[in-house]
């Protein structure tokens, strides 16, 4: 499916507030087409037509034309349907017609030239406009606080239902099923709309005409100048500031400073790589560089001719392999995976690693000797 993406989109909204000149730069680089990105595509068309079916709207199964379908996406996606029908019930609560609309294109041009997306669930009840994304990526947790897409999401809800329904809060939600994420944020609509008047207008101004400040953060990994932007080169060559400093060792709150730029750091050189590879693949000559056949490892030219010819020589050529988590539940059904093995799974604890203090996960307590045992 061809998409045709706003220049200030919805969903590039945290990028372009926060950088408004991104959205003009960003134009002059082609769109590139992942495979992570078919996959959320398929994750959606799914995902819609559980909803649709659960809630007795006519519609058709796509299962048949999904590049991506397996049974995690189906599970995923059915209890993303179940949790959309209970918020629907929710609002059945103080509400007697709520509506609900699925995939919905919104304007949000009111305050953003040219501003649309298209919003995953949109449930509107008198009292609460509730937006809902589902995002299928394993990337980052996404959260919904304060957070700019579903921002712009829920301004389009109110420009087409504010004045049918009696509106006073907004309730966020994103729902982040491969990341074990629902992240609910609710904010009031006049808080919004001052949002809306104050940041999001003037900065869109700002951003439409390539005005403003660049500025370099974790929104950068969205852009499409990332590899060759300046601002975020220089941003990340800060850290060769400690390449002089003395004394010879840094000091811990040397290291904790460089802990906090580290993973962009190593993204921006990860990106800044993957273009000049692409660029050399191209023609494009590096100085002091030159492109090479990577390592690889041997391969069967014919997979039945060499069973054949094990089996001959008296051995067998496969191994047995316990179905893992994923597989097993799909083979016997959640249901009857947990009743047989629930008790015969657990959790164990992930390796330590070291995040920022406002990480919401609990604090890794087990004794250092714990690390250090011979
Ligand atoms: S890479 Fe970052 S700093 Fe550069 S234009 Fe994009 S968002 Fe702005």
């Amino acid at each position: 499916m061809n998409v045709k993406h706003a220049l200030l989109s919805a969903s590039s909204a945290h990028r372009w507030i926060s950088c408004p000149p991104s959205a003009l730069l960003s134009k002059k680089f082609e769109d590139v087409s992942s495979s992570f990105a078919q996959e959320g595509t398929d994750a959606h068309a799914l995902a819609q037509y559980k909803i649709e079916k659960l809630l007795g709207i006519s519609t058709k199964d796509p299962t048949e034309s999904l590049s991506f379908y397996d049974e995690e996406m189906k599970s995923h996606a059915e209890d993303y349907a179940y949790f959309v029908l209970e918020q629907v019930e929710k609002a059945k609560e103080t509400c007697a017609d709520p509506q609900v609309l699925i995939e919905q294109k919104l304007d949000f041009s009111r305050y953003v030239p040219e501003g649309y997306g298209h919003v995953d669930c949109l449930i509107i009840a008198d009292g609460t406009l509730t937006v809902i994304d589902y995002k299928y990526g394993l990337g980052i947790k996404v959260s919904s606080e304060r957070n700019p897409q579903m921002f712009c999401y829920a301004l389009g809800g109110l420009a087409l239902f504010d004045g049918i329904y009696d509106i006073e809060n907004v309730n966020l939600v994103i729902y982040q099923p491969r990341r074990e994420n629902i992240s609910e944020y609710s904010i009031s609509k006049s808080e919004l709309i001052q949002w809306a008047e104050e940041v999001l207008s003037p900065t869109a101004q700002l951003a439409i005409k390539g005005d403003g400040e660049y500025k370099a953060g974790e929104h950068c990994q969205f852009c499409k100048a990332k590899a060759t932007c300046r601002k975020r080169a220089e941003y990340n060559l800060e850290l060769a500031k400690y390449d002089f400093e003395l004394p010879a060792t840094l000091d811990n709150e040397e290291i904790s400073s460089i802990l906090t730029k580290v993973d962009q750091l190593v993204s921006w050189a990860s990106d800044v790589k993957e273009y000049a590879l692409k660029e050399a693949l191209n023609g494009t000559k590096f100085e002091g560089f030159k492109l090479v056949a990577g390592r690889s490892n041997r391969k069967y030219t014919d997979e039945s001719a060499v069973v054949d010819v094990v089996i001959a020589a008296g051995k067998d050529p496969y191994e047995k392999k316990l179905l893992g988590i994923t597989a097993m539940t799909a083979l016997l059904g959640k249901k009857t995976f947990e009743e047989i093995l629930g008790g015969l799974t657990f959790k164990p604890s992930g390796k330590p690693v070291l995040v920022t203090a406002d990480d919401k996960r609990p604090e890794f307590n087990s004794a250092y000797e714990d690390f250090n045992e011979n």
